[in-house]
């Protein structure tokens, strides 16, 4: 298989090189070249996560890792999950259905695809006897997914910035408490923004770049999304069949979700309708309705890992939309990003039809739509979750086509908002439950590129 990128301009890649690039050198995103077909009977074992993953994900890698090497990494990322069927359904009645997707270390979906991304940079670094320094910003979340996923990888070192004292006491000790000794977390004293641009300018400060070999592992990377839609099939094996019409809800922020979804429903599985939910930063959602992208400012909700002001992985959709055609890709995204909107020809907005719905859901629904669930069914939900189950509710076309809502984060996650909404303090889970008393390991620093780097030169020497 090999990999185009959405601007049309960058090298054509395999599968290993897609995998550590990243971004394209055009600005665009990576995609196969071609969309692989399900088998519709697929393989013995329905619903059995890795075997599936196995037959989703092949056609992608390709022949770039050996059969049984990627076999090993896919059962191995996939042993850290606490459920034995990975991703379970929970029945809430009437044909809906939630599908799980936070039993992984750090209880939240990233690390369905993290988990696996890791080990595929450190088989392939390894293969080429290199060794990367991954950099990443964070503000809670991705962070904690993705130093679990690097931690104790001969071929990386993981430097995480976050902002120092504005992240949550769980979330930050899920990062600082891992004891590996090639993950440094630093807590820089400034704001999450404060964080992304020293992000931004290490990677922009080409020698510093090239000296310290640096690399992201973020929800732009095609792995991520391949990934990610395994689930979808093993959904569908598990509520009827790879033939079965299934529909879904997913809570989203920077489309990666979503997008998988697509590519499932791209694929053959048969998809009439993919929900896409959002609080009030409702990018996409706007898309969906109107055809227009218009950037708004990041309003702060409960549902932290949705406010963003960008969906980065709505390219890829553009991308297929407008026939794979890299320059109208760019210049739709030119023209966004000199003037902030854009407008997709109607004509194109209207073949969106049935298949995409959105929603919308302000913190005060997804409050009463947590205790609510919690009465009704005795499921407790994260805020995250409970916008992907509000939209599934609101969305619904066809009662007699099974619903599937993303729940993406554990409610322990999210303890305050889900405590004032049920008056009931979720627990971490058992695995978790000392995380308030393990040793940290952080380094506080000032928001000052120079002083990042010098540490960042520290951490990997
Ligand atoms: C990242 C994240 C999302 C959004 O997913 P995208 O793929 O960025 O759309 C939703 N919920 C949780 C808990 C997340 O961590």
């Amino acid at each position: 298989m090999r990999y185009v990128s959405t601007r049309g301009v960058a090298p054509v890649l395999g599968f290993g090189d897609t995998l550590l690039a990243g971004l394209a050198a055009d600005g665009g995103l990576y995609v196969p070249e071609m969309w692989p077909t399900l088998a519709p009977g697929g393989v013995g074992d329905p619903g059995n996560y890795v075997a599936t993953a196995l037959e989703v994900m092949s056609p992608f890698v390709g022949g770039a890792i050996a059969p049984g090497a990627f076999a090993d990494l896919v059962r191995e990322a996939y042993a850290t999950f606490e459920s034995d069927e990975v991703t379970p359904l929970v029945d809430l009645g009437d044909g809906l259905h939630l599908l799980e997707l936070f039993h992984g270390p750090t209880l939240a979906f990233k690390d369905v695809a993290l988990q696996l991304v890791g080990r595929l940079f450190d088989h392939e670094l390894g293969r080429r006897g290199e060794r990367v320094t991954i950099v990443g910003a964070t503000s809670g979340d991705t962070g904690s997914a993705a130093i679990d996923a690097c931690r104790d990888r001969d071929s990386m070192d993981i430097v995480i910035l976050h902002p120092a004292d504005r992240v949550s006491e769980v979330q930050r000790r899920q990062m600082t408490t891992v004891q590996s000794a090639n993950v440094h977390n630093v807590a820089v004293e400034g704001t999450f923004d404060d964080c992304q641009d020293l992000v931004k300018a290490m990677f922009a400060d080409v020698a510093f770049r090239q000296r310290m070999r640096l690399s992201a592992v973020n929800s732009i990377n095609w792995a991520r999304v391949m990934a990610q839609v395994v689930y979808y099939v093993v959904a569908a094996e598990r509520l009827g069949g790879r033939r079965a019409p299934i529909a879904f809800s997913v809570p989203t922020g920077n489309f990666g979700n979503a997008f998988a979804g697509h590519v499932a429903r791209l694929m053959g599985l048969d998809i009439p309708q993919l929900v896409v939910a959002s609080n009030s930063n409702d990018i996409v959602t706007r898309f969906f309705e109107s055809g227009t992208m218009t950037l708004g400012e990041v309003v702060p909700t409960l549902s932290p890992s949705m406010d963003i002001q960008l969906s980065s992985n709505l390219e890829r959709l553009l991308f297929e939309l407008l026939d794979r055609d890299g320059a109208a890709v760019s210049a739709l995204l030119d023209d966004f990003r000199a003037t902030g909107t854009t407008v997709l020809d109607p004509v194109l907005h209207a073949t969106l039809g049935d298949a995409w719905s959105g929603a919308r859901f302000h913190d005060g629904e997804v409050m009463r739509c947590i205790a609510d669930e919690a009465d009704r069914s005795g499921v407790v939900l994260d805020p995250h979750s409970a916008v992907g189950l509000l939209a599934a509710r609101r969305c619904r076309r066809d009662p007699s086509v099974p619903m599937v809502a993303l729940a993406t984060a554990h409610p322990a996650k999210f303890p305050d908002a889900v405590e004032s909404a049920t008056g009931v303090r979720p627990g971490l889970p058992e695995r978790l439950g000392d995380l308030l008393d393990r040793p940290e390991r952080c380094t506080r620093l000032p928001n000052d590129l120079a002083a990042i780097q010098a540490h960042v030169e520290s951490c990997v020497a």
